[in-house]
């Protein structure tokens, strides 16, 4: 049978030990090479090293037994018929019993063995006598047997019918005869400045660590080698944007002759926007808009992530930043994930422009296609300054005369981001900003969105008052009642929002049903309660906000559709149902709805949670700061599930974890940017296999569709 020429590449039939039926099992788990064994890495460790003499053995202890086999019984049990075999296991101090159930061939094996073995398993008291059931075990013919038994030992994950002797014995032979084989595509200088391991021996020691240390330094390495390359990627890929022809807005210039802007047109922009503003800017708003209008200023593509907390004021920057585009004679879009929150940021933006003359329109799918029409001609013809519309709706249906800028509202999903769509629009590439309300950890920051710049609004307007939280039990119901009740006999308004049902949304809808009908009908039957939820109709649904808004609606009932977008200044008490269902980013951004006015507001979480949920309370009693809330929720939650980011398949580390491996994450990133500046291409022979997997790892990021 001939051998393929990478030796990496031989068959898993061929790995000692392994053979054609063994190889089956194999192939099962997806091993069908040496170089796949060495990657199917193991889901944790057994210690054995605990290999105590057996009369020091203690209940609840894990060890490793060694002795002679003095005793085998099989048992039937009447009822079933089930086998149970016995075996009494005795070194020089104590003997210890070993327990099998319905492994018959065990007795055959034993039979066979003349000298010791060696048995790993947990010991317990059964009547009086310490016992280990279902151990694993080994006949061992000299000290070095027992050696590679009494180690850290792998356990795999594996899949029906496949053994976990199986796969260490194809991993043993791998790891022994082709681990020095694995290419490192790591440059040894960036290898050597890091300490890290060679790619073989890291792989080597994953399987099979020498001690915890060892594992750790091995774990390092690959995790800082899966960074590296996504890296790589996002670097290269914010490279070759810079490259691209763009838009050198010259924000210095007076606006464009035809642009009706202020009156007094020999106002700077800066003028300008303080006269657009009904406020001062906080030093963090002004601070970003000048780092956009930086950006704008450059010839080369903004892609710049704007990061602020909920009521930050992200819609003032945006509208400085669109204000430049349309002085200098561009068109601005704002598009926003759904009709509710495109609808207010058109309310919002309108107020700002239009007093400067500056056209504005919406877009949105209710409207009729008479009056879409319409629109679409404004924005063809230049006449419409600024769109405001869904990101479906302006990526599908408009043509732009002149589109300079794009603000992409993300709020708070991460990494969906659409801008291929976009750049197709005009034929030099528009600045982008992409806004999230959603306070991203740094980690997140850098993988997901690791091709933009960031700015962060971190700094809440003037004046504004903190939002008290509590955390009351189910029992308390009856008093936060009250108290919302005299909150409203003062004038304001209430949020419920109603227990958060994953299972489907019937039942979502269900629950606000029910809790609509309780509160309406006992507690609050002197009010006026409105319901909210994501089944009823369009127009019904804004005619309901409409109404709260007004104030004609004392307390809304609603699931969470109210989490983006609502703007009800009046409203100053939320009251959370079921509070230790939702998630702490979700719960942050409800809360995000009371807190925009002049009076004190309040959130109340009824929760009977312990556990995780007690400290999800707690964390949101404690802070309001979105970056701290949304450390814990990484934290408590792991990257793999926070909102949004099931769609990107570049968080499926092997090894990396966003959490504890922050730091990684950081020397990566830097060390690729030192790489880049030397060889921004990686075209260098000594790069090859380095390119090779930064392509990969793009292939993968196209799913996402960065840019
Ligand atoms: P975001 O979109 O970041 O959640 P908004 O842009 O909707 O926040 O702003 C929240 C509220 O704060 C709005 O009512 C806005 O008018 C007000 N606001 C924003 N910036 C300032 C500021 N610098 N001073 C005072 N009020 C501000
Ligand atoms: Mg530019």
């Amino acid at each position: 049978m001939s051998r393929p020429s990478d030796p990496l590449q031989t068959e898993a039939q061929f790995l000692k030990g392994v053979g054609p039926r063994r190889a089956e099992q194999l192939h099962r788990l997806g091993i069908k090479t040496a170089e796949d064994m060495l990657h199917y890495l193991p889901r944790r460790y057994d210690d054995r090293r605990n290999l105590p003499p057996l009369i020091k053995a203690r209940p609840g202890q894990q060890i490793t037994a060694r002795g002679y086999v003095v005793d085998v019984q099989t048992i039937r049990t009447r009822r079933r018929g089930q086998v149970i075999l016995k075996a009494a296991l005795q070194d020089e101090t104590a003997t210890i019993h070993l327990t099998w159930f319905n492994q018959p061939w065990v007795g055959r094996q034993l039979a066979e063995v003349s000298g010791e073995i060696v048995a790993f398993g947990t010991v317990k008291e059964v009547k009086g006598k310490l016992e280990m059931a279902s151990p694993e075990w080994e006949p061992i013919e000299d000290d070095e047997d027992s050696e590679d038994f009494a180690r850290l030992t792998p356990v795999y994950p594996l899949k029906d019918k496949v053994f976990q002797q199986t796969v260490r014995q194809a991993a043993q032979s791998a790891v022994e005869h082709f681990s020095s084989l694995l290419p490192d595509p790591l440059p040894p200088e960036i290898r050597k400045a890091h300490g890290l391991m060679t790619r073989g021996r890291a792989m080597a020691q994953m399987h099979f660590p020498e001690s915890e240390a060892e594992l750790e330094r091995a774990r390092t390495r690959i995790a800082f080698e899966e960074f590296f390359y996504l890296q790589l990627a996002l670097l290269m890929k914010r490279r070759e944007a810079q490259q691209e022809t763009g838009i050198a807005f010259d924000l210095d210039a007076p606006p464009v002759a035809g642009s009706r802007l202020f009156a007094e047109d020999e106002q700077s922009l800066e003028e300008q926007a303080r006269k657009m503003l009904p406020f001062e800017m906080t030093g963090a708003q002004q601070r970003v808009v000048d780092e956009i209008w930086t950006d704008m200023r450059k010839p080369a593509p903004m892609n710049r992530l704007v990061q602020g907390d909920v009521g930050s004021g992200k819609t003032a920057v945006a509208a400085c930043a669109m204000l430049g585009a349309v002085r200098c004679g561009y068109q601005a879009a704002m598009m926003a994930p759904t009709e509710i929150l495109a609808e207010q940021h058109y309310i919002n933006l309108r107020k700002l422009l239009e007093p400067a003359g500056i056209h504005v329109r919406l877009l949105v799918g209710k409207q009729g296609a008479r009056e879409r029409k319409k629109h679409a001609a404004d924005i063809s013809t230049g006449i419409a300054n600024v769109v405001v519309g869904t990101h479906a709706l302006i990526q599908d249906a408009v043509v732009f005369r002149r589109l300079g800028l794009a603000v992409i509202d993300e709020q708070h999903r991460f990494g969906v981001l659409q801008r291929a769509a976009l750049r197709q629009k005009s034929e030099t590439h528009p600045d982008v900003l992409v806004m999230t309300a959603t306070p991203i950890p740094r980690t997140l920051t850098m993988t997901l969105y690791g091709d933009l710049d960031v700015s962060v609004i971190d700094e809440l307007p003037p004046g504004r008052k903190a939002i008290k939280t509590h955390w009351r039990r189910p029992d308390q119901r009856p008093k936060v009642y009250q108290q919302v009740d005299t909150l409203l006999d003062q004038g304001r308004q209430a949020y419920f929002v109603c227990p958060l049902i994953k299972e489907s949304d019937k039942m979502q809808v269900q629950a606000a049903d029910d809790l609509h009908y309780r509160l309406s009908t006992s507690e609050f039957k002197h009010r006026t309660v409105g319901l909210l939820h994501g089944q009823m109709k369009a127009a019904v649904k804004e005619e309901v906000m409409d109404r709260f808004r007004a104030g004609e609606i004392d307390l809304l009932v609603s699931t969470t559709v109210i989490e983006v977008g609502v703007d009800v200044p009046n409203a100053t008490v939320m009251v959370i149902e079921d509070a230790n269902r939702f998630g702490l980013a979700q719960l942050h951004q409800l809360r995000g709805r009371v807190g925009r006015g002049e009076h004190q507001s309040f959130c109340i979480l009824i929760a009977n949670a312990e556990g995780d949920g007690e400290r999800r309370m707690k964390v949101m009693v404690e802070t309001s700061d979105g970056f701290r809330i949304a450390e814990e929720d990484l934290d408590l939650r792991g990257a793999g599930d926070l909102a949004g980011t099931q769609q990107t398949g570049h968080l499926d580390f092997l090894v990396a974890d966003l959490v504890r491996d922050q730091k990684l994450l950081g020397l990566a990133r830097n060390a690729a940017s030192k790489l880049l500046d030397d060889d921004p291409e990686l075209t260098s022979p000594t790069h090859a296999a380095l390119l090779k997997q930064v392509q990969s790892q793009r292939d993968i990021q196209a799913l996402v569709a960065v840019s």
